[in-house]
């Protein structure tokens, strides 16, 4: 059995403990100094450890990561980004299997050992980016686990043919399917989550869809996606990304929305963006409505930034919700990493015995100092492997 000892850690802050790993996965934890260290041993420093993070929201398939830098160039809007990407999407290679892997090492780099992706599924790549990131994935030998949303970006029923194509990858293995925008983009809500949600039923898939749309229009959506939701009996596999609606409505429109949501056991995806409404989070947990972060694309042909690191995502979480004490700005960092376990099928995901051992080693005095310095990761180890050390992937 290979097996091996990160010694001296201090998981969450917490005082020194050596971390028992065995076929990647964590065993025990002890106290420092009394594991036996005969064997294979990685010295931890007494540094703070966290779990691997979690990016609960990613486009791997669609970033220019690692070429020259790509002016931006479409319409500000979701409709114009949309119609840019398809456009000029050809000329750098988008999708491919060194632009995926680019962007999951970066990933690596900063930590994040897991991911949930959307990848475009169009009348113009049809599944071709799915096989894209998968090969990327296994390039990387399964160091981040990626889960796949087929995403319909371009639309889906205006566009005959997509729901064909969605059906078809979740016949050949995707956990989720995606939808975008019901009503703006489609222009007919009821015909795309009809469609989306007669494909999950019968597939036995989640739907993971993006609602950018704001106010009552988005709030209309969400109701036709809980009513969906309860008659497919899919309580636990619909999530909503972005979901912006959700923090600009009042407050009894939202507490009723809070209360469905809920019950059905929709969750939430959402990149923090400034300038957003923020989320009624603290609603959403007393609730126990899941909620992740991600960092959605990252330089691509919608917009050029994001840089891959989790910590980031969770400090803007926590400036936007203007968080200020220990306790919440740990919990910010929880939401980006055991929080996001739900998303790739990972629910009791810690540092703790059973977990696969996915771990990341920062300098740093506790958990609210990381989150605001997001100092260079230590060491990160992903299935019980070094997979990174002092900013560089070993891969
Ligand atoms: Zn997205």
């Amino acid at each position: 059995m290979a097996s091996l000892t990160l010694a001296n850690v201090c998981p969450w802050g917490a005082a020194p403990v050596d971390v028992l790993i065995a076929d990647g996965t964590i065993s025990d934890v002890v106290a420092a100094g009394t594991a036996d260290t005969s064997g294979v041993t990685v010295d931890g420093g007494g540094l703070l450890a966290l779990p691997g993070f979690i990016n609960a929201h990613a486009h791997v398939d669609k970033s220019w990561w690692g070429q020259p830098w790509v002016s931006y160039g479409g319409e500000p809007t979701t409709q114009g980004r949309i119609a840019h990407e398809r456009a000029e999407r050809d000329k750098y290679g988008i999708p491919s299997i060194d632009g995926a892997t680019a962007v999951l090492r970066e990933f690596l780099r900063h930590g994040t050992t897991a991911t949930r992706t959307h990848v475009d599924v169009d009348l113009g790549t049809g599944l071709r980016g799915i096989d894209t990131v998968r090969a990327a994935a296994a390039a990387l030998d399964g160091a981040v686990e990626v889960e796949i949303v087929a995403f319909p970006q371009d639309g889906v029923v205006r566009r005959p043919g997509v729901l064909e194509l969605l059906d078809q990858a979740a016949a050949a293995g995707a956990s989720n399917i995606g939808g975008i925008d019901p009503a703006s983009i489609d222009r007919d809500p009821v015909a795309q989550l009809d469609g989306l949600f007669e494909i999950a039923e019968r597939r036995g898939v989640g739907i993971d869809i993006h609602l950018h749309d704001g106010g009552e229009l988005g709030a209309f959506q969400m109701e036709l996606i809980i009513d969906r939701t309860r008659r497919a009996g899919l309580h636990g596999r619909v999530t909503i990304a972005h979901g912006f609606a959700l923090g600009e409505l009042p407050a009894h429109r939202q507490a009723e929305l809070l209360d469905e949501l809920g019950e059905v056991g929709i969750s939430w995806t959402t990149v923090a963006p400034a300038p957003s409404a923020p989320l009624p989070w603290r609603d959403m947990r007393e609730r126990e409505i899941t909620l992740g972060l991600g960092t959605d694309g990252i330089r691509d042909l919608w917009s050029p930034y994001g840089d891959g690191d989790m910590l980031g995502i969770a400090l803007r979480f926590a400036q936007l919700h203007r968080l200020r004490t220990d306790e919440d700005l740990t919990r910010a960092v929880r939401l980006a990493s055991t929080g996001g376990g739900g998303f790739v099928h990972r629910p009791a995901f810690d540092l703790a015995p059973g977990a696969r051992a996915d771990i990341v080693l920062l300098d740093a005095e506790n958990v609210p100092d990381a989150l605001v310095r997001a100092p260079r990761r230590r060491l990160v180890m992903a299935g019980g492997r070094v997979v990174a050390r002092d900013g560089e992937v070993l891969l």
